[in-house]
C-alpha cells in the first residue's frame, strides 16, 4: 500500500480547527494524563490548565462533555494495591475508591470557573440497549440544557469483564454519537495515527488527516499503541468509525502539555478524522456503532456489490455464518476477503441463518417451516461501515 494513497491532501486542512467551530464537544481524558505515574495522584497542575481551556469553550457557548478515565489508577494507590495487573474484583474496588477522587478533582477545577459538574457512570447496556440508550441520551441532553458539564466514566465498580467497554475511547464515541456532538477529542499519550508503530519502525509515517477510514487504515491499528491505560490504537480507530458515521470530527492528540485544548486549536500536530459526507440516520448510527456484535455473516462478491449499491442482504449471498445470535441481534457482515464491510440487524437467528444461507428466498418456508422475511438483513437495518479498499 502506498503512503500517498492514505495521506490526505493539505486542502482538507481547515483554517479554523473543528474544535473551535463545534457546537457540542466531547473530550476524552486518558488515565496516563490525569494521574501522575510516580505518585499515583491527580496531576492537578495540568488539570487546572485543561479546566481553563474548557471554561473558554463554555464561554463561547459550546457544550462540553468530559469522558474521564482515572478511577482505577487513583483508587489502586489509595488501597495500596501492588503494581501489575489487577484481578477483576480488585479493579472494581479500586474504581469505587478512585471515582470519588476523580469526580472531586473535576468538581474543584471546574467550579473555580463557575461551572457545574455532573457525574454520570454508564454501564455497557446504557449504550448498547436501545431503550436505555434513549434514556441516557435524555439525561445528558437535560444536563447540557441546564448548563452543566457532564463528567462521564464507565461504572467500573459493577462492570464485569464480559459486559464492559473496558476502554473509554469507544465509550466516548458512543457518547458523542448519543448527543450528536460535532467534535470528539481523544487526549492521549500518543500524538496520532502512524502507518506502523513508530517505536519499532523508523520508517513509520505520521498521518495528520484521515478523510475516510479504509480497511488499510484499520490495518494500521497495530501501530502507536498507548503504553498506559487500556486504549491502544485499535480502540481509537473503532471510536473514529462510530464518530465519523455520526457526522462528528475526531482528533487523536497528545495531551501531556499544559493547555492541551488551546494547543489543539492552535494547530499542533495531531490526527483528524473527518465525518462521512452523508451521516447515517440516527438509528443506523446506533446499529453501526454496536460494540459487541454477536455474530458474523460472510458474503460473496455479488452480494457485496449489491450492498454497496444500497440493496438488502439476501440469504443467497451468504456463504458462512459464525457466532450465536438471535433474530434482531447486531451482526458484522464480512466480504470475500474477510474484511468488515457492513453491520446490521439479522432477521434470522444464527441457527436459521445457517439453514438458509446460499439459498433462494423462495425456499425459506420449505427449509425452516415458516415464512420469514425475504431478506437476511433488510436495507433499513443495514449500514455500510467500511469504505472500499484502495488496494
Ligand atoms: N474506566 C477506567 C477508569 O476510569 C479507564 C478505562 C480506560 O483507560 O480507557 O479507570
Amino acid at each position: 500500500m502506498s503512503v500517498s494513497a492514505i495521506v490526505a491532501t493539505s486542502d482538507l486542512k481547515p483554517r479554523i480547527s473543528p474544535l473551535t467551530q463545534a457546537r457540542r464537544v466531547v473530550i476524552k481524558v486518558g488515565s496516563a494524563l490525569l494521574v501522575e505515574g510516580t505518585t499515583g495522584r491527580v496531576n492537578r497542575t495540568w488539570l487546572d490548565t485543561l479546566a481553563v481551556d474548557i471554561a473558554r469553550l463554555r464561554s463561547r457557548g459550546q457544550d462540553v462533555l468530559l469522558v474521564s478515565s482515572g478511577a482505577i489508577a487513583l483508587g489502586r494507590r489509595q488501597l495500596g494495591l501492588e503494581p501489575g495487573r489487577l484481578k477483576l474484583e480488585e479493579s472494581q474496588a479500586a474504581a469505587a475508591v478512585g471515582q470519588i477522587r476523580l469526580a472531586h478533582a473535576w468538581k474543584e477545577v471546574l467550579e473555580h470557573h463557575g461551572l457545574t459538574v455532573a457525574q454520570i457512570l454508564l454501564t455497557f447496556g446504557d449504550t448498547e440497549e436501545r431503550r436505555r440508550y434513549l434514556n441516557a441520551r435524555s439525561t445528558l441532553d437535560t444536563l447540557l440544557r441546564l448548563g452543566a458539564v457532564p463528567v462521564i466514566n464507565e461504572n467500573d465498580t459493577v462492570a464485569t469483564s464480559e459486559i464492559r467497554y473496558g476502554d473509554n475511547d469507544r465509550l466516548a464515541a458512543r457518547v458523542a454519537q448519543m448527543i450528536s456532538a460535532d467534535c470528539l477529542v481523544l487526549l492521549s499519550d500518543v500524538d496520532g495515527l502512524y502507518t506502523s508503530d513508530p517505536s519499532r519502525d523508523p520508517g513509520a509515517v505520521f498521518i495528520p488527516e484521515i478523510p475516510v477510514i479504509t480497511p488499510d487504515i484499520e490495518r494500521m491499528a497495530g501501530g502507536a499503541a498507548s503504553t498506559v491505560g487500556s486504549g491502544g490504537m485499535a480502540t481509537k480507530i473503532a471510536a473514529a468509525k462510530i464518530a465519523v458515521a455520526a457526522g462528528c470530527h475526531m482528533a487523536v492528540s497528545l495531551g501531556h502539555e499544559m493547555h492541551p485544548l488551546a494547543r489543539l486549536e492552535s494547530g499542533v500536530r495531531c490526527s483528524w478524522f473527518y465525518p462521512s459526507a452523508t451521516p447515517a440516520t440516527v438509528r443506523k448510527q446506533w446499529i453501526a456503532g454496536a460494540l459487541k456484535p454477536s455474530g458474523e455473516l460472510h458474503i460473496d462478491p455479488g452480494a457485496a456489490q449489491a450492498l454497496r449499491s444500497g440493496k438488502s442482504l439476501l440469504p443467497a449471498g451468504v456463504t458462512r455464518v459464525t457466532g450465536r445470535f438471535e433474530r434482531g441481534d447486531a451482526v458484522i457482515v464480512r466480504d470475500a476477503q474477510g474484511d468488515e464491510m457492513a453491520r446490521g440487524l439479522s432477521a434470522y437467528s444464527s441457527q436459521d441463518a445457517e439453514q438458509i444461507r446460499g439459498r433462494k428466498s423462495g425456499d425459506i418456508e420449505e427449509l425452516l417451516g415458516f415464512r420469514g422475511r425475504d431478506e437476511m438483513i433488510h436495507r433499513d437495518d443495514l449500514v455500510i461501515t467500511s469504505a472500499q479498499s484502495s488496494a
